[in-house]
């Protein structure tokens, strides 16, 4: 195969060289070979797409053709600037096997899942499709449950493609066009590859990297970022990065993204505005993405390394022809300037082609993913390449107008990083300890109090729900309380340390007894030698079981001088009206009563 990548600044220019185009492929020997235009249209002139589609239509009446407005376009690993830049890049395939088909379908927020179900029946129907490339429109990059659904596709289908974008980076301008329909500012345009011997790999190059202590996301709704560690989030970014709601937020947050893991795979999100009620927007929808996020942090030679990285690893794939789908946001963050140091790079490989887009899509492993900010860059290939052919030479990055400065940049950023994530081990570190009990190695007071106010309250709202189911038979936490018996003798004629001692031992019984029980159960040191014991998940007999299972084994240690011991056991299930005090009282009662009947024994609470 091989690309052309057809100038359209001149209407002769174009027309000569799609002429020169159709008679080197007439040239060939026999069979016409498939052929993909694209059209890629950051001229913010509808008009001229129509006239690149009849002036490809004249020479080659039955080639498939995808376009979409862009950005900005990429021809040859170079920013093509100024106004009217309007390009055609096309693919032709030699192997006689290889096809592309193109399917055109509707894409809003509405029939997403419609769409994607039928681009997997497609594939289904179609299993020598090996490859899916994809132009699409969406009032924003906001498509989450398109690429959830689409990552369902047959493991080994490779996926990529980019947002259709204007010149003004308005996503409400926008139009995607094929061969397979008209123009729609609601749409999303598949190019299908197969053929035995047509190859397809996909690159992902970020080169932002998450900076700091991860802030949780307690609160998001599709595009809206509203809280990060129950703060209005836009206060992350005053606070540490004194970045304000001004005219230039979005330009200052471009270097400071939002990243999040998903399934191990980094993605950024740039906050493109924020609003007055303290939240960010999000170029895609944050709904549903739980856990941490970080902020990344955009050193220029640290994202010009990941492109080393990307190129040296692209060029063992040995491409004939190159796709770049590069976010809006890398353009913004280089400058118009500098933008080819990270496309430029590639061209040593193969002639690289693509636009700046609103939103690149990847699949990596089985995830199809909308990534922003990045840089997706597809090799494209026919046939098994020569291995003893040596791989073409790479230059180093030219270093430009970056100095020292820059590499500043990166090394207080892995101060940062370093400082914050032994700060972050020492905070779990202490938490740990706070809710440890130092003795015993059991939780502490304070963990099992706390505990039992959660579990009195999960099972309130789950009763609550039980009961609507009309069953009611949601199982009410349990608590099961000890106390040693005569402990203070065993200080008295032992000393303090043998006492300890024997406290150690039971909470090693403890913990072997609660592995036993495969349940949440827990057990932590209430106080002195009085220990307690919640069971959110069983029943009072479960409990009983248990009390007499550690008394008796308890009662069976040998201490050596100090002879054996005994606890006497309290157990009391939560009623209809508990609080977490009334429960914990109640089971101090039970517990007082195996006291007063002799100690030894256990005792529950059969209401
Ligand atoms: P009973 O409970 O059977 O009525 O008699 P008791 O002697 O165990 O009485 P009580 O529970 O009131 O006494 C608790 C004693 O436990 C007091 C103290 O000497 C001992 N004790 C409490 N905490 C510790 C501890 O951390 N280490 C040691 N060695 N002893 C402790
Ligand atoms: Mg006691
Ligand atoms: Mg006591």
């Amino acid at each position: 195969m091989y690309q052309r990548i057809i100038d359209c600044s001149d209407a002769q220019l174009l027309e000569r060289q799609l002429a020169e185009l159709r008679e080197h492929i007439a040239a060939d020997e026999g069979d016409r070979p498939a052929m993909l235009f694209r059209i890629l249209n950051a001229t913010l002139d509808f008009g001229a797409n129509d006239i690149m589609v009849s002036a490809i239509r004249r020479h080659f009446p039955e080639a498939p053709y995808m376009g979409c407005t862009t950005h900005a376009n990429i021809v040859h690993g170079e920013l093509l600037k100024g106004k009217g830049a309007i390009s055609i890049v096309c693919d032709v395939f030699e192997d006689p096997d290889t096809r592309v088909e193109i399917l055109q379908l509707p894409l809003d927020y509405e029939c997403q899942e419609k769409t994607a179900q039928t681009l997997l029946d497609t594939l289904a129907a179609h299993p020598e499709i090996k490859a899916v490339e994809m132009l699409n429109t969406v009032e924003t990059a906001d498509m989450p449950t398109f690429c959830r659904s689409v990552s369902a596709a047959p493991e080994g289908v490779v996926m990529f493609g980019g947002g259709a974008l204007d010149a003004n980076s308005d996503f409400n301008n926008v139009v995607v066009f094929s061969s397979d329909g008209p123009a729609t500012d609601r749409g999303i345009v598949f190019a299908l590859y197969s053929g035995e011997n047509f190859h397809a790999q996909v690159m992902l190059v970020q080169g932002w990297k998450p900076l700091g202590m991860p802030f949780h996301i307690t609160r998001a709704e599709r595009m809206t970022l509203q809280e990060l560690n129950g703060r209005p989030a836009i206060e992350v970014y005053n606070h540490y990065l004194h970045i304000t709601d001004d005219d230039n937020f979005l330009q200052n947050a471009l270097c400071f993204p939002i990243s999040i893991d998903v399934e191990g795979t980094l993605v950024l999100r740039t906050p493109i505005s924020a609003n007055p009620d303290g939240s960010i927007t999000l170029p895609t929808d944050v709904t549903g993405i739980t856990g941490d996020c970080r902020i990344a942090y955009g050193d220029p030679i640290a994202i010009l390394d990941s492109v080393q990285d990307s190129v040296r690893e692209i060029r063992e794939f040995r491409p004939q022809a190159l796709l770049a789908f590069s976010c809006v946001g890398r353009l913004l963050y280089w400058g118009h300037d500098y933008a080819a140091c990270e496309t430029h790079p590639f061209q040593a490989l193969a002639p690289i082609a693509g636009f700046y887009s609103g939103g690149e899509l990847i699949r990596l492993g089985r995830n199809f993913i909308n990534h922003t900010l990045s840089l997706v860059v597809v090799g494209l290939r026919e046939g098994d390449p020569d291995p003893n052919a040596s791989l073409p030479h790479i230059n180093e990055p030219t270093p430009m107008a970056m100095n020292l400065q820059l590499s500043l940049v990166g090394r207080m950023a892995s101060f940062i990083g370093a400082a914050a994530e032994e700060l972050q081990e020492a905070y779990e570190r202490m938490d740990a300890i706070a809710r440890t009990d130092g003795l015993t190695g059991l939780a502490n007071r304070r963990e099992i109090e706390a505990a039992v106010i959660r579990a009195v309250k999960v099972h309130e709202s789950t009763a609550r729900g039980a009961k609507a189911a009309a069953d009611g038979s949601a199982l009410a936490p349990v608590l099961v309380m000890l106390d040693l018996d005569y402990f203070k003798r065993v200080n008295d004629e032992h000393g303090h340390e043998a006492g300890d001692e024997v406290l150690r031992r039971l909470a090693e019984l403890f913990r072997h007894e609660l592995e036993q029980l495969e349940s949440q159960a827990i057990a932590g040191r209430w106080g002195g030698e009085e220990f307690m014991v919640l069971m959110p998940s069983s029943t009072l007999e479960e409990a009983k079981n248990f009390a007499e299972r550690l008394r008796e084994d308890f009662s069976a240690i040998n201490f050596g001088e100090m002879g054996h011991h005994t606890m006497s056991v309290g157990a009391a299930q939560m009623h209809g009206g508990d609080t977490s005090d009334s429960l914990c009282s109640r089971v101090d009662d039970i517990l007082y009563q195996a006291k007063d009947r002799g100690r030894n024994c256990v005792v529950v609470d059969r209401g």
